[in-house]
């Protein structure tokens, strides 16, 4: 690839700008750190849509091994133990963090953190911001103190779309900028650098992330070679609002914390006979009650009226104007939900320093697979795990990588070319690689993929999003059981033997022909 560009980074390049990418730049300082991204630092990402919170344990009579148990628990016989207890004892000390840097947590009367609860917590643990801003707040603050750290540059405006590796390690990476007349392709070169660049839940039709969610960090990584891990693992939210926006706009889980319950348009509270913890039932237990209902041709609802009534404005200000946009009073009336593919707990591999397994290439936050989420995510641990990793990566990097002389920014033009997944993709994500899958599903998924891949020709930024959607329905397509966030019709116990994925996308690719093989030969 010939740019027609190159800058030189002083020190860590980072591919990403919302909560990972911008605390690592942080916890770097005053180590020199560039982040690049596609949209404005401090609105970018999922990062700055979260509305629950940061889940650590702060509260009276709550430890950092329960929090560990928590996340195990969740995480379906998954989660690599060890990450889990280090991720659970670090966060009080990076919520610390957040606190110094002036991100404004609620409090009690008296002063003390209002700390909230969410599904599958044991304890009241959260700590959130307004009720549902705590996203949109700390990526403020986070962006703020980037602009005002010398040693850190932002750059918004650039789509990255490939890795540059030289003498067998990550030395750059591509990216373009501009339209028409004014398009540019620039290589970045750096001593280190990190991907935060997110999750892919808008490669599929129905999501609560961001469009500029789709998987690319990843796809770029695993075109390079590295080593992705369990990428079939894809966590659905229950209660995404179903009013026909895309993306899908979320109503917490922190409101079923509070009490509100799921009906069908029968009125039924169907959860009660799902799960003894009902409505607080693990997420991927919830969704897929959710999609039952709705493929027997139900409607489906979350009914605050009871729970939160009159104060709903005030205590979920964002849910309330997703809702009141869409001419729905929640104070009075039960909001139309829909599950909604929300967060990726597969990703790059990456060990407890961020390392992944291509020399001089880092991965944190939401593209990364770290061990922590195992097969099911337990809320409000992402965040957590951008700033746990995002920490260790700076440490790491400031420790290990030895600056060099930096040369050049390049301005970048108001409008830059993004290309989006094409619908054909989104929607077979959707159908066949969601709640409930299958053999036959799976593999007409990744021939999907091939026509998108073959309809496309080279260009890079689509061959990262069908990287992606090949690695997620792939891995799918090879693990014969169901467990978190996967679930397989045709294949519905858990394997008494927990196994994690490894897998190149080379793997990927051989995975469909060996599954054809094998059925041909039985
Ligand atoms: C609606 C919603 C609510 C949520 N609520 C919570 C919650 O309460 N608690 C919790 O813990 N988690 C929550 N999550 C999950 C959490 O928000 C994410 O996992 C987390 O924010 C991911 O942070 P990140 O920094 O890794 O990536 P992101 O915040 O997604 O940032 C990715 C960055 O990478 C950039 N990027 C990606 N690809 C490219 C490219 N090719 N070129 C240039 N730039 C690129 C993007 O522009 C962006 O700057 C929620 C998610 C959603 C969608």
């Amino acid at each position: 690839m010939a740019a027609d560009s190159i800058i030189e980074c002083k020190g860590a390049l980072i591919l990403g700008a919302g909560i990972a990418g911008l605390f690592t730049a942080l916890k770097l300082a005053p180590y020199s750190a560039t982040v690049l991204a596609g949209t404005r630092p401090g609105m970018s990402g999922s990062s700055a849509w979260a509305q629950g919170g940061i889940a650590a344990a702060l509260g009276e009579g709550d430890n950092w091994q329960s929090h560990a148990e928590d996340t195990l628990a969740a995480g379906a016989g998954l989660c690599d133990p060890a990450i889990a207890a280090l991720v659970a004892r670090e966060a009080p000390e990076r919520i610390g963090d957040l606190l110094n840097l002036g991100v404004p947590f609620d409090r009690r009367d008296g002063g003390k953190l209002a700390l909230g609860r969410e599904a599958a917590h044991s304890h009241n643990r959260i700590v959130h911001i307004a009720g549902d801003r705590a996203g949109a707040e700390i990526s403020r603050v986070l962006a703020e103190r980037a602009l005002a750290t010398p040693s850190i540059t932002l750059l918004e405006g650039f789509h990255a779309i490939e890795l540059a590796i030289e003498n067998g390690r990550v030395a750059g990476l591509f990216a373009r900028t501009g339209i028409g007349r004014d398009a540019r392709l620039v290589l970045f070169r750096a001593p280190a650098i990190v991907f935060a660049s997110g999750g892919l839940g808008a490669l599929y039709a129905v999501t609560t992330n961001p469009l500029e969610s789709r998987g690319e960090g990843l796809g770029m990584a695993a075109r390079a070679g590295a080593i992705i891990a369990d990428p079939e693992f894809v966590q659905f939210h229950p209660t995404a609002i179903a009013v026909g926006r895309d993306p899908a706009p979320l109503a917490t889980e922190a409101l079923r914390g509070e009490g509100a319950i799921l009906i069908n348009d029968l009125g039924e509270r169907f959860m009660l006979d799902v799960h003894k913890d009902a409505e607080l039932a693990p997420r991927d237990i919830v969704a897929r009650a959710l999609h039952r209902q709705r493929v027997s041709g139900r409607k489906t609802f979350l009914d605050c009226t009871q729970a939160i009534g009159a104060s709903f404005a005030q205590r979920f200000p964002t849910v309330y104007g997703a809702c009141a946009e869409a001419g729905i009073d929640p104070a009075t009336q039960p909001i139309p939900v829909a599950p909604a593919a929300h967060y990726h707990m597969g990703g790059i591999a990456s060990d407890e320093r961020g390392r992944s397994s291509l020399n001089g290439l880092w991965a944190v936050g939401e593209c990364a697979a770290t061990g922590l989420h195992g097969a099911n995510r337990l809320a409000s641990n992402s965040l957590l795990e951008g700033l746990v990793f995002g920490a260790r990566a700076a440490e790491d990097i400031s420790a290990t990588v030895a600056p060099r002389l930096g040369h050049g920014t390049p301005s970048a033009p108001e409008r830059f070319a993004s290309p989006a997944p094409p619908h054909v993709l989104r929607e077979a994500m959707t159908r066949l690689v969601g709640l409930e899958r299958d053999e036959a599903g799976l593999s007409e998924a990744l021939a999907i993929v091939d026509q998108v891949e073959r309809a496309g020709g080279h260009e890079p930024a689509l061959l990262n999003m069908t990287a992606a959607a090949r690695l997620t329905a792939a891995a799918a397509l090879q693990r014969h059981e169901s467990r978190g966030g996967h679930y397989r019709s045709d294949f519905p116990d858990t394997d008494p033997a927990p196994r994690r994925t490894f897998m190149t996308l080379a793997d990927a690719r051989a995975i469909a022909p060996a599954v054809r093989k094998l059925r041909e030969a039985v």
